[in-house]
């Protein structure tokens, strides 16, 4: 049987680029993972494509996703709901495939919780001017919506001490670069290969 694969949960504050360096991982393949595609009531934006960014849903299908308990996860932001399907999780995992997730500091939260060997990384801004400089580049926030996140941003920062990692998004490439480095190591940490071991040195 195939060994499990990583649980690989990229989270970190609104506005800290996760999405970005998520395509980033996916565009170029850093390394060989599969990308749990997340269910959201939110309209697709320009370019994004049904069943590749987003399962987009109604409500009311989202609402039946978690009766039905579907989700491993979900959480409601800036009016939308956003959640992660179990079934492919649990079977990409079970494959042997390492899976990454990329949600909100809420949605890791209940993540741990439920999968407790995941490798949690959290992504952080350099510091608060650059975040404040990207939600202002990004041109869709009014002032006192870039205040409000920014506020939201300084709690969630100290959220980090429930991860594993913490990886700047000073450039998306070294960050990029970072996961890409914390992968490896995790595939070689001896908690996940001592298993291995164990039964080898038994057949001896
Ligand atoms: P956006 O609408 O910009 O694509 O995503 C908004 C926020 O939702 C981001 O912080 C993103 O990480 C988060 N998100 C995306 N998918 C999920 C998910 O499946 N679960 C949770 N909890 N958050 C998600």
């Amino acid at each position: 049987m195939a060994d499990k694969g990583l649980l690989l949960v990229l989270s970190g504050p609104s506005g800290v680029g996760k999405g970005t360096v998520k395509s980033a991982i996916v565009e170029h393949k850093v390394f060989p993972f599969e990308y749990s595609v997340s269910m959201t009531t939110r309209k697709p934006r320009e370019g994004e494509v049904n069943g590749k960014d987003y399962y987009f849903v109604t409500r009311e299908e989202f609402k039946q996703a978690i009766a039905d308990n579907q989700l491993l996860e979900y959480n409601e932001y800036v009016g939308n709901l956003y959640g992660t399907p179990l079934g492919p999780v649990k079977e990409m995992l079970a494959a042997g495939k390492d899976v990454l997730l990329e949600i909100d500091v809420n949605g890791a939260r209940t993540v741990r919780q439920q999968m407790p060997d995941g490798v949690f990384i959290f992504l952080t801004p350099p510091d608060l001017h650059t975040l404040r400089d990207r939600l202002e580049h990004r041109g869709t926030e009014s002032e006192d919506v870039i205040r409000g996140r920014i506020a939201q941003a300084r709690k969630e920062i100290l959220v980090m001490q429930d991860y594993d990692y913490a990886v700047v998004n000073d450039t998306v490439a070294n960050a990029v670069n970072h996961i890409k480095a914390i992968v490896d190591a995790e595939h070689v940490s001896v908690k996940r290969v001592i298993d291995d071991y164990r039964k080898m040195v038994k057949e001896d």
